[in-house]
């Protein structure tokens, strides 16, 4: 396990897997998944990417901590709170929800020291606007603001660092989307020679288009689109097929995905591989953004377990 987040990251740490043995498709095209979520075991994905060039702030402005925001089962809230805690700095987490519904993710956030506040739904909607900040500022002198998803100039800039990881002959990098930060980022870092293509897994997530323009480099020319159409019933839904599907992935290549983010974008790249949506010479890399925290235990403990089991 490693212990800190603040290092350079090599494609040893992050290793291309290989998808190509006809199963997954069947036509003259490679598939290849970039396995971020191996970075680190907490902070895993992109979330560590997000928090990099946060985290760096908050600690040269000698900020004692950080305060953030999430949903009860947040991945970034997790990286979060881990991530402050190597960097030895405190952590704040504002949640959407009640304080009796502890889930999972939220235990473990207390258990990395993380304080949580909660806010009703209608309360978390406002938590970004000026009265909200300010509150936040005068309650916790001293923590840097870190919006949603790591949502920020720093966040996006961070995430574009994934695109040195790579290889050069991709032709369209595959990802899914949450804030669109991560999105963001890339689109302004990758060359024009690759598309982007995001999986958007909320039901009408059409309003991400509007969100993510402002962020985007107009000198860029990077070809992006993004689709909604896997979406399985919206954010945090599931159902059998999507379940099954991850776990013939998983017994077939041995690589573990989330049913909230990445188990929806590996569905939706084989139903569109079915619908011949590529050229035959394409290489698109997948990445994983990790999100494993997340899943069920049934998941968890399945990918848990030896090969010899
Ligand atoms: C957070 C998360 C995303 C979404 O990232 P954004 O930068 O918010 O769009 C995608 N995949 C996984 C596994 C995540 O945990």
């Amino acid at each position: 396990m490693k212990t800190t987040c603040v290092n350079t990251v090599t494609t040893a740490d992050v290793p291309l897997q290989s998808l190509d043995d006809g199963w997954f498709h069947h036509r003259a095209l490679r598939v290849s998944v970039l396995r971020l979520d191996l970075l680190h075991p907490v902070v895993s994905g992109n979330k560590w990417y997000k928090l990099k060039y946060n985290l760096e702030a908050a600690v040269q402005a000698g900020c004692r901590g950080v305060l953030t925001f999430g949903g009860p089962h947040s991945n970034h809230l997790a990286a979060a709170a881990h991530a402050a805690r190597l960097h030895g700095l405190s952590s704040i987490g504002v949640v959407r929800g009640v304080p009796q519904e502890y889930s999972p993710t939220l235990r473990f956030c207390a258990e990395e020291g993380m304080q949580l506040h909660f806010l009703d739904r209608e309360a978390y909607a406002e938590k970004s606007k000026a009265p909200f900040v300010q509150e936040w500022q005068r309650q916790f002198p001293g923590c840097r603001i870190i919006p949603e998803g790591g949502a920020n100039e720093e966040g996006r800039k961070g995430a574009g660092e994934i695109a040195s990881l790579l290889p050069s002959d991709a032709t369209h990098v595959l990802l899914s989307v949450g804030s669109g930060t991560t999105f963001a980022g890339l689109r302004n870092a990758l060359p024009a020679s690759v598309a982007l293509l995001g999986f958007v897994p909320m039901k009408g997530g059409a309003y991400l288009q509007q969100e993510i323009e402002p962020w985007l480099l107009p000198a860029q020319k990077v070809q992006w689109s993004l689709t909604d159409a896997y979406h399985f019933g919206g954010f945090g839904k599931t159902s059998p097929v999507l379940t099954d599907f991850i776990i013939s992935i998983y017994k077939r290549y041995g690589l573990p995905l989330d049913i909230v983010y990445t188990g929806k974008m590996m569905f939706g790249l084989r139903e569109m591989l079915a619908g011949q949506a590529f050229r035959d010479a394409a290489h698109l890399v997948c990445l994983h953004t990790g999100g494993l925290q997340g899943n069920p235990l049934s998941l968890k403990q399945l990918f848990s377990q030896k090969e010899s089991d």
